[in-house]
């Protein structure tokens, strides 16, 4: 199986962080998404562990809180001892909702209005990375008419193409997000941060695209990053104490994919950045990562059940399931792989092509083509791995279709962590 959270017990049933996900579905019904609480805590440990041993004690996970945000997740990233990174107002207040430190948080994000701005300085968010120069004026603003000095970090484009799907690459020059090298302009805004009262400038952040499997593409980062640091020293006397080197470590979701050391990944970047720093004669800054998928998306799984087979002779089968795009739009978005299974009837054949697709109004519904599969049945439980990450969190109500339940399993305890939205609770902001 893709990870080692997956089995199949003596009743061919799909198992998941222990449990029978058969029994789980008659359990909470469907669609039904599971996640495994000792998984995301391993992970969190790999990557706290690996960090503050090949980089510095100091250094730390953030946890990419847009890949899965709500509060009990924040509640496992302050027991792990982590920071977390938010892109929005509503992020920080579920993060303040579940009593998660905040100066452990890193406001992102390109487009941060000015009642966010003072809402996350009002709460104690410990940094901002600040996109632009516009924001760095707009930030500094606040915090002066607040009595507080907020500290930043820049967001810089290192101009690296790390070869993954375009959607989900953010570093090259012509980015929406952060400010280039290549182009001076991040020198110049470094010039003018330095300037600012209100604004204590602790380092840079850099962030190169998502489901990256390779480790070089981060150490051709830290590269261009640990030159600028030099650079920024010698011209502006200014030492960063941070660099912050983003998320984007892949994770497995199918059997085609690698499997992927964090730990080995962050020791050959760690190799890299100490090299890079002794020749650059500049001091090791305190390292932050921003793992986001990587912690959460084989922690999750979700359940569905089989509705009607279509098979349209000799061009096509499809099997309809009671969720879709609204609980999982990866698909529709990035055509991304995932790996399905009939989880009732894990030791039959798969020897049946079948499509499994959406409940919606819309053909590209789709969540995974031509999946070998036995051949469904109406009530199958079809399971779709590795859900954890940018799926309930890119959830929606189109077609007014309900959010499903999140329950999360931890030993031998399973238990709602998100409740199964009723058509009610979901036009209760309707007048
Ligand atoms: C999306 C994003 C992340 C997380 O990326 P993953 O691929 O999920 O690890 C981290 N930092 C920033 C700035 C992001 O935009």
């Amino acid at each position: 199986m893709i990870c080692d959270n997956l089995s199949v017990n003596e009743n061919g049933h799909l198992v998941f962080a222990g449990k029978d996900t058969v029994e789980m579905a008659k359990k909470y019904g469907t669609p039904l998404m599971l996640l495994d609480e000792g998984k995301i805590r391993e992970k969190c440990s790999i990557y706290r562990r690996a960090m503050q041993e090949y980089f510095t004690p100091d250094s730390m996970p953030l946890f990419a809180s847009k890949a899965l945000s709500f509060k009990y997740i924040y509640k496992i990233a302050a027991s792990e001892n982590i920071g977390i990174d938010c892109v929005s107002g509503g992020e920080i207040y579920t993060a303040f909702k579940a009593g998660f430190p905040l100066e452990r948080a890193y406001f992102h994000g390109n487009s941060k209005t000015d009642e966010e701005i003072r809402f996350a300085i009002e709460h104690g968010v410990g940094h901002f990375v600040c996109d632009s120069v516009e924001e760095v004026t707009a930030v500094n603003e606040i915090a002066q008419t607040l009595g507080k000095t907020q500290r930043i970090l820049l967001r810089i484009t290192p101009g690296i193409d790390p070869h993954t799907h375009k959607k989900i690459s953010t570093g090259s020059v012509d980015s929406k997000f952060g400010v280039a090298i290549e182009t001076n302009q991040a020198y110049e805004l470094v010039e003018g941060v330095l300037k600012l009262g209100s604004i204590e400038l602790t380092g840079f952040h850099c962030h190169i695209g998502s489901q990256i499997f390779e480790y070089e593409p981060f150490c051709d980062a830290a590269k261009i990053m640990i030159k600028f640091i030099a650079d920024v020293k010698r011209m502006y006397g200014y030492e960063a104490q941070q660099l912050n080197l983003g998320g984007g470590m892949a994770v497995r979701y199918t059997e085609d994919d690698p499997e992927i050391d964090y730990a080995a990944n962050i020791k050959g970047i760690a190799d890299i950045v100490k090299e890079l720093c002794a020749e650059n004669d500049v001091k090791m800054p305190q390292i932050l990562m921003e793992p986001g998928r990587s912690i959460v998306a084989d922690a999750g799984l979700t359940l569905y059940t089989a509705g009607y087979l279509k098979e349209i002779t000799g061009v096509k089968n499809y099997i309809s399931i009671d969720g879709g795009m609204t609980d999982n739009p990866r698909f529709t978005l990035y055509q991304s792989p995932y790996t399905v299974v009939v989880a009732n009837r894990m030791n039959e054949a798969c020897d049946y092509k079948c499509t499994v697709a959406g409940r919606c109004c819309e053909s590209g519904d789709i969540i995974q083509e031509d999946v070998m599969m036995p051949k469904p049945r109406r009530h199958d439980i079809i399971a779709v791995m590795t859900t954890g990450a940018y799926n309930y969190a890119m959830a929606s109500h189109y077609n007014k279709v309900p959010k499903p339940e999140v329950v999360m399993i931890n030993g031998d305890d399973d238990f709602t962590v998100i409740r199964r939205e009723t058509y009610e609770s979901m036009i209760s902001n309707e007048i």
